[in-house]
């Protein structure tokens, strides 16, 4: 057969379609669950799991499928990491924070209070060895995971009432879970862990005195404002809480690589774009709050001073109890350090010139 016969358009591309053929039909239909933690509700988290549905499936010309359950659908909202870890689930997004009862090293996944900002954690997960740490303490629980998103710095909720000093914490019953809780618990509030859905109620009729959520995007919904309109800043136990996907490990060797690399790409793509979606749905519901009376504060300083010192009292000492935390802790405090040390000069510097010239 001569070289141009070969390359005669008709017979090129039927030898190119039946390679296609032979390679599509080599690779096989699988079908997933994803198990979130999240409602519906919360648009901007969990429309990342069905982003990443959506992407992996088009990268597998339809052949990947993963199915996502909201919270409650198919496992309790706070049973995902445990429903991957025992194969109950293939996947689920989740956050490491909520499984701190088991290792309190589960909070370097999401957040630590006064850590890593949202692009200092990506900076960390991806380029600066936190990934590698992360998927070693996460193997001992037949688990991989995958960064999957971040809401940005989150406020640091609704008050009924005024806070000027740290006095003004004595007693306040807060809705407020993890290590926030614990830290403010320190300083004289009384901690709460109230579902989503059951913090309205409560704080309309007393049983609260004040609540945290997320930001003006997601708060503005649970319309926390016709109560409470005092509105503090920062949310310092969330400056950059990390959303995750959680894999179980041996599914994932299982899965042909090029369905791996879908699904780390479609992570990966999901990870930038709920960034992204906050940081655009939160000014203008920021201004519609504003425009319906809501107060904004910074929290005092003494305040922020005597939590910040709490916090690294705790992580000080949980290190000298418990090695899976002290060895990632090590690595976590030497990058946030430096980066802490960089970011202050071009970056802070720009923004606070930016932010707040007249
Ligand atoms: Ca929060």
């Amino acid at each position: 057969m001569k070289r141009r016969d070969l390359l005669t358009g008709t017979s090129a591309g039927l030898l190119l379609g039946a390679i296609a053929t032979a390679r599509a039909a080599d690779f096989p239909e699988v079908r997933w669950r994803l198990a979130s933690s999240f409602p519906k509700s919360l648009d901007t988290i969990y429309g990342a799991s069905e982003r990443l549905a959506a992407r992996v499936a088009a990268l597998t010309s339809g052949k990947f499928q993963i199915r996502t359950f909201a919270g409650g659908e198919l496992v309790p909202g706070l049973g995902v990491f445990d429903a991957v870890s025992q194969g109950t689930v293939e996947c689920g997004q989740s956050a490491g924070y909520y499984y701190v009862g088991k290792n309190l090293a589960f909070a370097f996944d999401t957040a630590l209070p006064f850590g890593l900002n949202a692009r200092q954690q990506n900076a960390w997960m991806y380029a600066g060895g936190g990934l590698k740490l992360m998927r070693e303490f996460f193997a001992s629980y037949g688990v991989l995971h995958f960064p999957g998103g971040n809401t940005g710095a989150q406020m640091g909720g609704w008050f009924r009432k005024e806070i000027k000093s740290l006095a003004d914490l004595k007693g306040l019953k807060m809705r407020i879970p993890g290590l926030g809780g614990r830290i403010l618990a320190e300083l004289g509030v009384v901690p709460q862990t109230i579902a989503g859905g059951d913090i309205y109620p409560a704080l309309e009729r007393g049983a609260l005195d004040a609540t945290e959520w997320v930001g003006p995007y997601d708060d503005e919904k649970l319309g926390f404002h016709k109560i409470a309109k005092h509105y503090y800043y920062p949310g310092w136990w969330e400056g950059g809480p990390q959303l995750t996907f959680f894999v179980h490990l041996k599914k994932w060797q299982s899965l042909p690589p090029p369905y791996q690399a879908a699904f780390e790409v479609a992570a990966a793509e999901a990870n930038v774009h709920m960034l992204a979606e906050y940081d655009a749905k939160n000014p203008p519901a920021l201004q519609r709050l504003l425009r319906q009376g809501v107060i904004l504060h910074a929290f005092p300083k003494d305040v922020m001073l005597a939590a910040r010192k709490a916090a690294f009292a705790m992580y000080e000492g949980e290190s000298r109890r418990n090695p899976a935390f002290r060895r990632i802790y090590i690595e976590w405090k030497k990058f946030m350090d430096a980066s802490n040390q960089w970011s202050k000069v071009a970056e802070a510097s720009y923004s606070n010139f930016l932010f707040y010239v007249k």
